[in-house]
């Protein structure tokens, strides 16, 4: 195959284009031609024009096209303007559909698409797919299009405009639709499509749920608002102007291992928040923003892979959200593609992209897509591999500053981030421990007793728990002072420390009483081990006081009991085995 990207601007400059000795001869020994029109112009006569002189000159190609928010052409990015992608097949025949979504369910939709066509197409090497997730649930139909594992790749972008999520136009045959879907079926037994996708978005805020969705819009985040999260943090309005703030800024989730970025397209009165690509109840996010630096290694991974795949073109989805981060360095991570194949593309509202036989639409990525019928001959020494350095193509070295900027600021609050994490750890830890033995202190211990007895009611677990009180620890203090006495207490909690499970759970119940809560045992069990633990400690001397005892009241769960109950029981046990004498273990 060979494929040559066109930017015109003009009818009359593409005619001339079309018109030259090369496109006669590659048209005459094509199997078929793909011609992809990429469109910063959303007005059907206009691409009716174009449409016009293509037939002309080629008619048995078939033609299809975007409107986008930018348009990539060499590898580069033009804007206000039009570019022809023609691809000449010498092995592959093409299929073409149009899918009017208006007033369709977009689910049954897909599912139908994908029947259609592997009821029509065999060998099937890839399908083409333009959508328009402005004004769809582009999501519904892809996860309807992938009911079961798609054998071949499945690649395109979505439609749109540039920013103002007003329009979208795709368009193939005499369909021009604002809600729709166009699709090409490559078919071959020698056409080899490789597709790769890279994001380089890092999570920034800390970690959120959703609480509340209903279908694309997110009403709630940690139960308040979605929007307000967006407020909140980056002081973003509820104004017409929402989404061009807010798209360098998606929400990241994580599904089966791959980290995702999702866009909020619209904010309503409401403040909820739409996401075309849909993102569910119960799921966790952060906000994340793009790094130009790590934008960049992602994409030259992509570049070295597609280099050695070696592709004879090179077609690139590109989300319009990286154009608007990159700015004018958007080229560094598109252009290098031009040095490997001929590569055209737009920037989307969505790519779509296959894994793992799963077609998705993604949000503020890159998807790439090589293809070759032939294993062409190397180019050498124009990819330059192993220079890493983005500045190579940017000859003035203060061009791209404000990435090196934008990516030292996100270490900075990443590094903030991270310390933020790590003392409010420690609060946390402070919080829930006594200060003196280092065990759990009474709150924390209820919390955790308070969950464990409600799973006892749930699954009819065994709980039981031992209240234990130093004896006669008074003298101690009188005669040997009050840090002797502490250190008492701290050898004691080792002691016992020794004697229980990991799963038990010991806490500083009051002065010199300690609780421990022992998870899946029943009260002859915990009678035991209270008993080991009295002996143990009995048996200890201990620096300077000598010999020291305690006495134990032990209870179990009953079903349908409250903690307070149990822990009641242990107190009355406990008042007992003091009664009785001490260095004790009484049960209830
Ligand atoms: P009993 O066998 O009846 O429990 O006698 P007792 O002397 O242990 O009981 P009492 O409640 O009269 O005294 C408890 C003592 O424990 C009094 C208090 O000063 C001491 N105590 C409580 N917390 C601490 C502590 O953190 N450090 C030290 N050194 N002593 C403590
Ligand atoms: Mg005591
Ligand atoms: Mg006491």
């Amino acid at each position: 195959m060979k494929s040559i990207n066109l930017v015109v601007k003009s009818c009359e400059e593409l005619t001339k284009l079309v018109n030259t000795s090369e496109m006669d001869t590659l048209s005459k020994t094509a199997n078929s031609i793909l011609i992809q029109i990429f469109t910063s112009v959303i007005d059907k006569n206009w691409v009716k024009d174009i449409e016009c002189i293509l037939h002309e000159k080629f008619p048995d190609s078939v033609i299809v096209g975007a409107s986008t928010g930018g348009e990539i052409g060499h590898g580069e990015l033009f804007t206000n303007s039009t570019v022809v992608s023609l691809s000449f097949f010498v092995k592959t025949a093409l299929k073409s559909f149009i899918l009017d979504v208006e007033n369709a369910n977009e689910d049954h939709l897909g599912k139908q698409l994908r029947q259609e066509i592997e009821s029509s197409c065999s060998n099937i090497a890839g399908v083409l797919l333009f959508t328009t997730p402005i004004t769809m649930n582009t999501s519904d139909f892809l996860s309807g299009f992938s009911g079961a594992e798609c054998s071949y790749p499945v690649f395109g972008g979505g439609a749109g405009d540039y920013g103002y999520i007003l329009k979208s136009l795709i368009f193939h045959g005499d369909r021009y639709l604002s809600k729709g879907v166009a699709a090409v079926v490559l078919i071959s037994d020698h056409l080899k499509i490789e597709t790769h996708t890279c994001l380089g978005w890092e999570p920034l805020s800390k970690k959120m749920t959703i609480t509340e969705v209903d279908g694309l819009w997110v009403k709630k985040i940690d139960n308040k608002p979605a929007f307000s999260v967006y407020q909140g943090y980056l002081n973003i309005q509820n104004d017409e102007n929402f989404f061009l703030n807010v798209l360098e800024f998606p929400m990241m989730l994580i599904r089966d291992d791959e980290l995702y970025a999702r866009v909020p397209e619209a904010v309503n009165e409401d403040n909820a928040l739409l996401f075309p690509g849909g993102l569910k109840k119960g799921e966790a996010v952060i906000i994340g923003y793009g790094n130009p630096s790590i934008i960049i290694e992602r994409s030259r991974e992509v570049h070295k892979i597609m280099d050695a795949f070696n592709p004879e073109s090179i077609f690139l989805y590109s989300c319009i959200n990286r154009r608007f981060l990159l700015q004018n360095e958007v080229n560094n991570e598109t252009k290098p593609f031009e040095s490997i194949a001929p590569a055209a593309g737009f920037y989307t509202h969505g790519e779509i992209y296959s894994n793992h036989g799963k077609v998705n639409l993604l949000n503020t990525t890159l998807v790439a897509v090589g293809m070759k019928e032939f294993d062409k001959e190397r180019k050498s020494n124009e990819f330059d591999l192993q220079g890493d350095n983005h500045a190579s193509l940017n000859e003035d070295p203060l061009n791209s500053q404000h990435y090196r900027i934008i990516s030292r600021l996100i270490n900075f609050i990443k590094v903030v981030n991270e310390e933020l994490e790590e003392a409010n750890k420690a609060a946390v830890r402070l919080a829930e421990t006594d200060y003196l033995t280092q065990v759990y202190n009474r709150i924390k211990a209820s919390v955790i007793m308070e969950k464990i007895t409600q799973q006892c009611d749930q699954f009819g677990d065994d709980f039981s728990l031992a209240l234990l009180d130093v004896d006669l620890f008074k003298n101690v203090n009188d005669n040997f002072g009050h840090n002797v006495g502490d250190m008492v207490l701290v050898n004691i909690v080792k002691v016992i420390e020794k004697h229980i499970r990991g799963t038990d759970i010991l806490a500083r119940w009051g002065g010199e009483e300690f609780l421990l809560a022992m998870p899946n045992t029943g009260l002859e069990g915990a009678v035991i081990v209270a008993e080991r633990i009295r002996t143990a400690i009995e048996q200890t001397v201990f620096p300077e006081v000598g010999h020291q005892t305690c006495s134990f009241g032990v209870s179990t769960f009953r079903t349908g009991e409250k903690i307070d109950d149990v822990i009641e029981r242990a107190d009355t046990a406990l008042y007992s085995a003091k009664r009785k004498g001490r260095n004790l273990v009484v049960s209830l």
